[in-house]
């Protein structure tokens, strides 16, 4: 039997319950206690036994959110109790979930944790629309970053990232979206950079559209693109069937100079 008090962080990936993995599910059969952000959807909670204790803990911007800080202590305590504690979190909890920051609390408070990967908004939403985010024919990686620091300081080094060469993938963008590009097209992108709004990625209400860096304010301003949303920005967009659609001429231009094109 495992001495110490252990608290598994589960990632639940984005949207649809067809996307938690087997470990996921497992962990959450185990579970007597689950803390739950507002990004799980509601029908990955049936895997916990009926038993089980739900905390819901969620923290979208803008809404009534539970400090941080009581989160950590709720683990810790129930952990210490005896419970078997599943912290339930929307995508992979280590992008943008704060994971890190609970593995370090639990950590300090003697507590093992165990992390359970889920897939991630920014990959598997591209992904829903034939986006391969590092399609090799078009980038040489992909760089994650958040729209949303929450301080100026905070901000990614847009100028450096629009220089990079990566696919930038930007996540809680959708409501500072103009600024960002903006700030991109200042550090000297193209105004044609391709670019994708992928939003409620794998659920029934999923809505995405294509457009360019110059066009991102109209483009968003016009379709129903709400938060969740991601950004992907780069000329990987360019592989989404969406985008051949949209303009199949620029498209096929772009596929005859690709490598092996
Ligand atoms: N840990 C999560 C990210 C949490 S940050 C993950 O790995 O996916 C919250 C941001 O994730 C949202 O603002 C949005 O940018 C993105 N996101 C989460 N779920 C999404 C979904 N179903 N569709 C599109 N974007 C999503």
């Amino acid at each position: 039997m495992n001495p110490l008090p252990t608290v598994t962080l589960v990632g639940a990936g984005p949207g649809d319950p067809e996307l938690l993995t087997l470990k996921a599910v497992k962990a959450l059969r185990r579970a007597t206690v689950a803390l739950v952000d507002d990004l799980v959807h509601p029908g990955v909670l049936r895997y916990l036994r009926r038993s089980a204790r739900i905390v819901n803990v969620g923290k979208r911007g803008g809404c009534a959110s539970t400090p941080q800080a009581f989160i950590h202590k709720l683990m810790v305590a129930e952990a210490k109790r005896g419970e078997r504690v599943v912290r339930l979190k929307g995508g992979d909890p280590f992008v943008f979930g704060r994971g890190g920051e609970e593995c370090d609390a639990l950590r300090d408070a003697g507590i093992e944790v165990e992390v359970v990967s889920g897939l991630t908004a920014g990959i598997a939403g591209p992904a829903s629309i034939g986006l391969p985010v590092t399609d090799r024919r078009y980038s040489r990686g992909v760089a994650l970053v958040t729209g949303h620091a929450g301080s100026p300081e905070g901000d990614p080094d847009w100028d450096a990232l629009a220089r990079c060469g990566l696919t930038l993938v930007i996540y809680m963008g959708v409501s500072r979206a103009e600024a960002i590009a903006q700030a991109l097209l200042q550090a000297g992108m193209a105004e044609c950079t391709p670019v994708a709004v992928i939003c409620r990625a794998h659920l029934p209400q999923q809505r995405q559209a294509v457009c360019t860096l110059a066009t991102v304010a109209d483009t968003l301003a016009d379709a129903d693109l709400v938060s969740p949303a991601v950004l992907v920005v780069g000329d990987v967009v360019q592989a989404a069937p969406l985008w051949q659609q949209r303009w199949p001429e620029a498209a096929a231009r772009a596929a005859s100079s690709l490598p092996g094109g």
